[in-house]
């Protein structure tokens, strides 16, 4: 069992489609969706976790990519400045995830991990310094 982060991006031409009832009912592939901005007749994206068997996911999205939805890792999506960053910990209590945390007690020094960070940007709404920003 794998587990991978992908931002699917959907032209209008394809954006009616039901992709992900066919990852999960044909490829037998479990979907958790972290954000999604998808209206009928217009462009849309979705950033999602996709988990199941290696060969399944592969396949998986092979079919996305058959059906010209734009398919790439989602690792990126958020990045955090730490040049900009003043460790205020205005973001710590907002971070669901606690991908923003404190590293060291002793030292209160806040870190970030982009592996925990699910991009829901609630960090961007409420880093007052503007350390946080998403490509999205
Ligand atoms: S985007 Fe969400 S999960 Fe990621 S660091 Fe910001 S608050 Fe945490
Ligand atoms: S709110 Fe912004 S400046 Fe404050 S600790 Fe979080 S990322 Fe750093």
């Amino acid at each position: 069992m794998i587990q991978k982060k992908f931002l699917l991006n959907f032209s209008k031409e394809v954006s009616e489609q039901p992709h992900i009832y066919h990852l999960v009912k044909d490829y037998d592939l479990i979907v958790n969706i972290f954000r999604a901005k998808i209206t009928d007749e217009a462009e849309g994206f979705m950033i999602l976790e996709i988990s199941g068997e290696k060969d399944a996911l592969r396949k998986g999205i092979a079919y996305l990519r058959d059906q010209n939805v734009g398919v790439g890792e989602a690792e990126k999506g958020v990045v955090w400045d730490e040049e900009r960053c003043t460790q205020c910990g205005n973001c710590l209590s907002h971070c669901p995830t606690h991908a923003l945390r404190i590293d060291d007690p002793a030292t209160m020094h806040i870190i970030f991990d982009a592996e925990a960070c699910i991009e829901c940007l609630a960090c961007i709404k409420n880093c007052p310094y503007g350390a946080c920003t998403s490509v999205f």
